[in-house]
């Protein structure tokens, strides 16, 4: 089949195959090119598939030669459906790390299941012996209790009063207002569910209570802080409150792990990048799209994989961690430094709309959600005919 983007409400309905392989052979040359560090040695990765999870997968496994293990929820392909991003990722990303002689090993399913959880358990007890480093990568709009088969839903909304904002319709490629509702309580709960820490804990717990944590066991997850412009819709929102309660979690993790492991649990405020969860967010298309461009001209922007490199090489296991009163990692320093706050916010409120879509930064954001779902890369041949079941064959082997 002959695969085009297939585009619906800024959401990919399909990835391309050849792409996803580009993606992940590009993130892996970018980390071969950079000196090798001392980290961890085994891995788990929930949520490796796609974003800055598989960013950390790639960093860790090629730069640090770690085994890894990811938990991911994907689409296969299935007739005319070609499959999400995720599962193509997981699938190149295992075609090319065998060059790494470590064990690499993909579960796809819900990792919200007590299922997922015993799985894991057992892989790891089998295989590995005991875990150096949980990242807990996950993005959600929807989690089962397991418990009520009730499935919950978050919502990205305001608390107390509507925001206004701008986004990109990007089959049209128009800047439209948006206004985002506040939540009611429920759904500020409910947001909390799906995407705060509660499901983090209970992976490290269920890893602790399976004896599978090493001494100095580390996990991490990641947060976004963010400045005035998406504040109301952010950290002053659903998602800001789903983040306290991931951040929340982190020190009573962090309390845990330092006693009975001399371990530690870690957040990371990463910086805003183009990934499948960013363009769901209102204000943040523009905002990213004139940070590139700003960052770009200061020689600061990073890719993604450079980002989590540059987490792990550093913050985590180097000497040169950056931490705020709440001693959260700030990886995202160069995205805060006021200088580069300031510009960006003048660009968000004195360009035009057609302006804003000229910019630089504006085509670097559309490449990257193309990128992302395997679309616009030159080395691809988008006119080629596309084998997807025999490719996905390639799993089983
Ligand atoms: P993403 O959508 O690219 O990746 C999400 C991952 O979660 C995928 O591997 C997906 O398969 C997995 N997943 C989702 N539901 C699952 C389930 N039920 N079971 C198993 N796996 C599941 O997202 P991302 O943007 O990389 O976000 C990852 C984390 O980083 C989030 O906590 C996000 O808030 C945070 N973060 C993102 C940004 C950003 O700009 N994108 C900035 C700072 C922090």
């Amino acid at each position: 089949m002959i695969i085009k983007p297939s585009i619906r409400s800024n959401f990919f309905t399909n990835s391309h195959p050849f792409g996803c392989r580009q993606n992940v052979l590009n993130q892996i040359n970018e980390i071969k090119s950079l000196p090798t560090f001392e980290g961890p040695k085994n891995v788990l990765i929930i949520g490796g598939s796609s974003g800055y999870g598989l960013a950390s997968r790639i960093a860790l496994a090629y730069a640090a030669h770690a085994n890894t293990v990811n938990v991911s929820f994907e689409n296969e392909p299935k007739g005319s459906k070609t499959g999400s991003a995720g599962w193509w990722n997981n699938i190149y990303f295992q075609e090319f790390a065998k060059e790494t002689n470590h064990i690499h090993k993909d579960f796809v399913g819900d990792a919200f299941s007590p299922e997922m959880k015993q799985q894991v358990v057992d892989y790891v007890k089998n295989n590995l012996g005991k875990l150096d480093l949980v990242i807990y990568s996950l993005a959600s709009g929807a989690r089962l209790n397991y418990q009520t088969n009730e499935l919950i839903r978050s919502h990205i909304k305001t608390i107390g009063e509507d925001a206004i904002g701008k986004t990109i319709d990007i089959i049209n490629m128009n800047v439209e207002s948006l206004t985002v509702t506040p939540a009611n309580e429920q759904e500020v709960l409910d947001t909390v569910y799906v995407m705060g820490g509660s499901d983090w804990y209970d992976w490290i717990t269920a890893l602790d209570q399976a004896n599978l944590l090493n001494k100095h066991a580390k996990t991490i997850s990641y947060t976004y802080i963010g400045g005035p412009t998406t504040e109301k819709i952010y950290r002053g929102g659903t998602l800001g409150k789903a983040k306290e309660d991931l951040e929340n979690h982190a020190k009573k993790l962090n309390q845990q792990l330092k006693e009975k492991y001399e371990g530690e649990a870690l957040i990371s405020s990463s910086k805003a990048v183009t990934t499948k969860a960013s363009v769901f967010i209102p204000q943040m298309t523009i905002y990213v799209s004139c940070l590139y461009d700003v960052m770009t001209r200061h020689h600061v922007h990073e890719s993604i994989a450079e980002h989590k490199y540059r987490l792990f090489k550093d913050m985590v296991y180097g000497d040169k961690r950056i931490v705020d009163e709440q001693k959260r990692i700030r990886l995202d320093h160069l995205e805060m430094d006021p200088e580069i706050q300031k510009e960006t916010i003048h660009m968000m409120t004195t360009l035009s709309n057609e302006e804003i879509l000229a910019l630089d930064g504006t085509k670097m954001f559309l490449r990257d959600f193309y990128q992302i779902n395997g679309f616009e890369f030159d080395e691809i041949d988008y006119e080629k005919d596309v084998d997807i079941q025999t490719l996905s064959e390639l799993r089983a082997k």
